[in-house]
């Protein structure tokens, strides 16, 4: 980690579910030296520990009157990323099935949105930093150095996603990436959308390291202090 070459740079990765957003924006947070932030895992955590509280989801005004109650912590080095809720490390359980089918009506309430942008703004600080999530170059950063918006087709994220997770269902896969992103794009606050002056990179015919390629020349475009870590 080298983040005192490059203090102030803030790169912002959005994209639809799937699109490879984790995998591209850890590497190039490797490659650059710089921290990583998972704004996707902050809204899981919210959402897996409202299910485990028993509010109803889907209930926007008990959803509301909770976000402000749990404690969530986001750890930043891109080569071992941390979630606690309360100080309970949640990292792999807001990757089940049923905190996924959950997050994005939880996403979609505007208090939520309040307490988590307050948490992200926080963690983003002086910078240093790849955030990756839904809105991060239009509403949680607009000023980022480098705003990327990461697409692939549907059939190309399912497979991905499908074989990522050791499944074989990929027509469920499928349904439940484009379900998520219905919500996320239609949603009043903060909706999924290609941020004012971010770059749309479409990885369904490119390898993760094309893609992480891609973004580290934008970073190194963007200022002449980012310098690749040795
Ligand atoms: O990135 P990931 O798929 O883990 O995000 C889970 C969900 O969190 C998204 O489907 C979306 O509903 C929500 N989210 C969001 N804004 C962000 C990041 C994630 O609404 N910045």
């Amino acid at each position: 980690m080298n983040p005192a070459a490059t203090p102030s740079l803030v790169v912002a990765v959005d994209g639809t579910s799937g699109s490879g957003k984790s995998s591209t924006s850890r590497g190039v947070a490797e490659r650059l030296g710089l921290r990583y932030l998972d704004t996707g895992a902050m809204f899981r955590a919210m959402t897996w520990w409202l299910l485990r509280e028993g509010v109803d989801v889907r209930d926007e005004a008990a959803v509301a009157a909770a976000a402000g109650r749990p404690t969530i912590e986001s750890g930043t080095d891109p080569l071992a990323p941390t979630i606690t809720v309360d100080g309970v490390d949640v990292s792999v359980e807001i990757r089940g099935e049923e905190v996924t089918s959950a997050v994005s009506p939880v996403s979609a309430v505007p208090e939520v949105r309040a307490r988590l942008l307050e948490l992200q703004r926080e963690a983003i600080g002086a910078g240093g930093i790849v955030v990756e999530g839904r809105d991060i170059g239009s509403v949680v950063w607009p000023q980022a150095e480098v705003k990327v918006y990461l697409s692939a087709d549907p059939d190309a994220r399912a497979e991905r996603r499908t074989a990522e997770q050791g499944g074989t269902d990929v027509a469920s896969t499928q349904q439940s990436l484009l379900e998520r992103d219905r919500i996320d794009s239609g949603r009043a606050t903060a909706p999924l959308k290609i941020a004012d002056g971010a770059v749309h990179v479409d990885s369904t015919h490119l390898t993760l390291a094309e893609v992480i390629d891609r973004i580290v020349d934008l970073a190194v475009q963007s200022s002449p202090e980012v310098r690749e870590s040795s």
